[in-house]
């Protein structure tokens, strides 16, 4: 017999099915180019899609931070561990993103478990699009309130299943930009559509904030949607703003209740003062530096005319997330391996991911990237497609 905390078999299985996961060990900084076991890749993987992670004045400010503030904040936001730069960074996003009020989490699977979890209880209901972030699914089962999945950005779907809900609150809570396949979500009409039934909308802005719009706002600057038509936006600081940790956004009322509500923001430890102070100077260059989204464009047009000129089908997404579908396990994980023996850093993404059936090479662009590094990749697919 074996003892119940023995996980051999199930670590044997998922190794069996193609499954298994191992972390790789860098040297050195995030970046196009990263190091790893004494060998340099190519990277296109990472979520820094502005170049911000080492940027020298995020760096600078970091460091000056951390003369001034110290490392750790010391305790929770409501005891003694918000300080002057926490509350400015607050103040900067909400004025960037046109809402009256940001609050700061740890992190983004924090906010969502914790915004989720304050809103709703056992007699209100949330609706999650099929794809949506763990974080966000996570949250909807946390909460106790009734949780359904709607069909990937299917307003129809959703609408029936509105129609038939006899929910306290309803909450309709989708991704801004689907992390795994880099599409849109329909904003407009989820938005009409919770509108409809007195349900709230809240988006996941984790991969539009920074890439999207013309100063960066994201996905609801594009929609052009706004505080009341989307009363609750969450958005990552640790993918394009370069730093770490989250926010969100949305009326007084709604983060005034927050502070007293959600969980993962009074029983935690503040972030350190000096990342808010660099994620201050990174979100100056996301307002300013247009020209790191124009960059942007170009490297994913290149992209993906090189894919069609290769006859490899394109899944053809606005973002910087472009994946290249493979099927099963086995073949993502030996093109991803054959990538990585020629230099090139591309994760595999497998179930449980992803979709049975969808293992895919997530690739990802970075404004950091040169044109000659596209083309490097695509003569690599050429190769190996
Ligand atoms: C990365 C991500 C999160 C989690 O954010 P962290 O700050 O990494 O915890 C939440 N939602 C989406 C859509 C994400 O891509």
């Amino acid at each position: 017999m074996s003892h119940p905390f023995d996980f051999q078999d199930q670590l044997a299985t998922i190794q069996a099915n193609k499954l298994y996961r191992q972390r790789q060990i860098l040297e050195g900084p995030q970046g196009v180019e990263i190091e790893c076991a004494g060998k340099r890749y190519l990277n296109f993987s990472s979520n820094d899609y502005l170049g911000l992670a080492n940027h020298p004045d995020l760096v600078k400010a970091f460091t000056q931070a951390a003369h001034d503030y110290g490392i750790g904040s010391g305790s929770a936001h409501l005891i003694c561990g918000h300080t002057r730069a926490h509350h400015a960074l607050e103040e900067e996003l909400a004025d960037w993103l046109g809402r009256e009020r940001a609050l700061l989490f740890s992190t983004g699977y924090m906010a969502n478990l914790g915004v989720i979890s304050a809103l709703l209880g056992k007699t209100d209901a949330v609706f999650q699009d099929r794809l949506n972030h763990a974080s966000l699914l996570d949250g909807g089962i946390l909460c106790g309130a009734r949780f359904q999945r709607y069909q990937h950005a299917d307003c129809s779907d959703l609408e029936r299943r509105l129609d038939r809900s006899t929910a306290t609150r309803k909450l309709v809570v989708t991704d801004g930009v689907f992390s795994m396949d880099g599409d849109l979500a329909p904003l407009t009409t989820l938005s009409e559509t919770a509108q409809r039934h007195a349900a709230w909308l809240m988006v996941d802005d984790a991969h539009g904030i920074g890439v999207l719009g013309g100063r960066g706002q994201g996905s609801l600057q594009i929609a052009e949607l706004n505080q009341t038509q989307i009363p609750v936006l969450m958005a990552t600081l640790g993918k394009a703003m370069g730093t770490f940790g989250a926010f969100i956004a949305g009326s007084e009322e709604l983060i005034e209740f927050l502070i007293q509500r959600a969980r993962t923001y009074v029983y935690t430890t503040a972030m350190p003062a000096a990342i808010a102070e660099a994620t201050r100077v990174s979100l100056r260059l996301v307002q300013e530096d247009n020209w790191r989204r124009e960059k942007l464009v170009e490297l994913v047009k290149r992209f993906q005319q090189g894919l069609v000129q290769l006859g490899i089908q394109a899944v053809g997404s606005e973002s910087p997330i472009q994946p290249v579908l493979l099927g099963s396990s086995q073949r993502a994980i030996e093109v991803s391996n054959a990538l990585k023996q020629r230099g090139f850093w591309v994760t595999a993404i497998r179930p449980p991911t992803v979709a049975s059936g969808t293992a895919r090479l997530r690739v990802t662009f970075s404004s950091a990237h040169e044109s000659v590094h596209v083309d490097r990749l695509l003569d690599a697919f050429d190769d190996l497609l």
